[in-house]
Formats: structure tokens, sequence, C-alpha cells
């Protein structure tokens, strides 16, 4: 059996007989994949794009354009409103995936695009698997063993209409400015998208404000918004620099050095500010030199 039919065989062999899947689509080269396999092989489903508000306009215009049947899923607040409240996201600390990108689906059978080749974390992932955290769901992964190539050649086979941001350089498709992107295309999002720039910029100022009134040693090193929004465009450089991965045994370690710093504080304190406070130590350690300092470049 080939993997469009193995995919097409998981699909009809997990779907509940009286509810149809929720199909996470995120309007990339794999959600296309996905519901056109759902298409083929005739199951039921509800396609869902959960809007973060920080969506490349293009990748919007498409989904509108050729695929209206998708259902948009907007959350409670923008993006850019919870960033002074939560903090920016970073490689090490995201907040925003779970609540942006994971919403929905609650007590469903979810079907996802993600591949194994993605990344050592979804190495660890399986066809068909079921999800505690937060609210159960179960997520059926038809093309996890599939290549970027295999998706290429689908959707080449297919006749598929992709988002037009592929053929201007994106490898993948996502949220505007996230630390994950490399950094290169990153500094290009930041200077091509003039709007959301500034828009970025005055979540960052009222962050930094926010920051400085409560917790004025967490904020000091930037004079202002402007400033820790551009050292955010360049964090990821610096934290390259020695490339950090969530194994078991480095989990358990995030945990003690968690209640470890408890006893230092006195109070109670959370998973991110424990990596913050990490990173902080981290880059007191490092010469000078060998971190990139923030370029001011608008
Ligand atoms: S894709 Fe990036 S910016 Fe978007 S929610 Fe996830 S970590 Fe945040």
């Amino acid at each position: 059996m080939d993997k469009i039919q193995l995919a097409i065989a998981r699909l009809k062999e997990f779907e509940l007989k009286d509810e149809p899947y929720f199909l996470a689509f995120s309007g990339g080269k794999d959600s296309i994949t996905i519901k056109k396999l759902a298409d083929l092989a005739g199951v039921h489903y509800e396609a869902v794009y959960n809007v973060t508000t920080i969506d490349p306009p293009e990748l919007v215009y498409f989904m509108r354009k050729v695929h209206p049947d998708v259902r948009f899923s907007f959350p409670p607040k923008a993006f850019l409103t919870r960033v002074p409240e939560r903090g920016f996201p970073t490689r090490l600390a995201r907040w925003c995936c779970e609540e942006y990108k994971e919403r929905g689906g609650i007590g469903r059978r979810v079907v996802t695009g993600i591949r194994w080749e993605e990344s050592r974390r979804r190495q660890q992932r399986r066809v068909v698997e079921p999800c505690f955290k937060g609210n159960y769901k179960v997520f059926v992964n038809p093309i996890i063993d599939w290549t970027e190539q295999d998706v290429w050649s689908f959707i080449k086979q297919e006749k598929l209409a992709y988002c037009k941001l592929y053929d201007e350089g994106w490898k993948r498709i996502g949220c505007l400015f996230c630390p994950f992107t490399p950094r290169t295309r990153r500094k290009m999002q930041v200077a091509h998208y003039s709007g959301y720039r500034k828009a970025f910029i005055r979540a960052f100022v009222r962050l930094h404000e926010n920051r400085k009134r409560q917790r004025p040693e967490v904020v000091a090193r930037w004079k202002d918004g402007r400033e820790m929004f551009w050292w955010w465009v360049n964090e990821a450089k610096q934290v390259a620099k020695k490339q950090l991965s969530f194994s078991e045994t480095e989990t358990r370690l995030l945990y003690q050095c968690r209640g470890a710093l408890e006893v230092q504080t006195g109070r109670e304190t959370s998973e991110r500010e424990t990596i913050h406070s990490l990173m902080e130590d981290y880059l007191n350690k490092v010469a000078p030199e060998e971190i990139e300092q923030p370029v001011l470049f608008e």
C-alpha cells in the first residue's frame, strides 16, 4: 500500500460513526493535503482554522478564496493584547501556541497534518494518540510518516492550489514574527509587514511599562519597549548559540530548578519564569563578544 492509500485507510479506520472529525486546518501545505485526503477518503469532517490575529494576510486571503468551507475560530483576546499581560514568547518559553494554535476539538477526534520529519519532538508522536493536556481529545495524524517531498508531490499530483507565500520562499507558514521562524526570515517579515511591526512595538511598549511597575529588575536591561522589541527580534540567534532542547531529563531538571527558584524567592513561580531565569544565568555566563548586540535598525 502506498503512502496515499495508507493515509486514506487511516482516516477511514478511525472515523467515528456519529461525529465528524475536527480537522485542524492551518492553510499550509500539510493542511491542504490532509483536507484533500479526507475528501478522497469520503470521511465527514469540520475544518477549522484557529485565528491567531497575527496571521499573514496572504494566508487569510488564500483560505477565504480557496477554502470557503473552513470555519474561522476567533480567540477571546488578540495576541497583541495578551503580550502586555503575559510577556513575549521565546523559543524556550512559548505560551501562545496553547492559547492560540491548539484551541478547539475538545472531546473530538482531531485530524492534524503533523509529520515525524518536522522535529525531534514530533518523532515521539503516533498515528493515533489520546491527549490529556487541558481537555481530552484524540489526535489522528494520517500523514505522520510523509516527507516534505511526499507532500509536494501529492499537491502537484492533485493540482491543489496553495498559498503564494511558498513561492516567495516561505518554508513553513504560520504566525508573523514567530520566534520559531529562522532569524533572517523573521527580520524580513519585520521589515515587510510595517503595520504589524508598529502594532508589535506598541504592545512591547505596554509590556515594558507594565513590568517596570511590577518587577523593574526583569526589564532593567532595556531602555524601553521599543528596544525590547528589537532585542526580541534578534533573540533567536542569542539562544541558538547553544541550542537547548527538552528531553525528559531536561524537563525533570527544569522542575528541579523551578523548585530551587521557589526556595530562593520564597514564592510560587512558573515554568516560564524559571526558563527566563535560566536564560539570564546563561547570558550572564557567556562572554559579551559571543552575544550579538541588538540591532536597532528602525
Ligand atoms: S506559531 Fe509561534 S507565534 Fe504562533 S502561537 Fe506558536 S509560538 Fe506563538
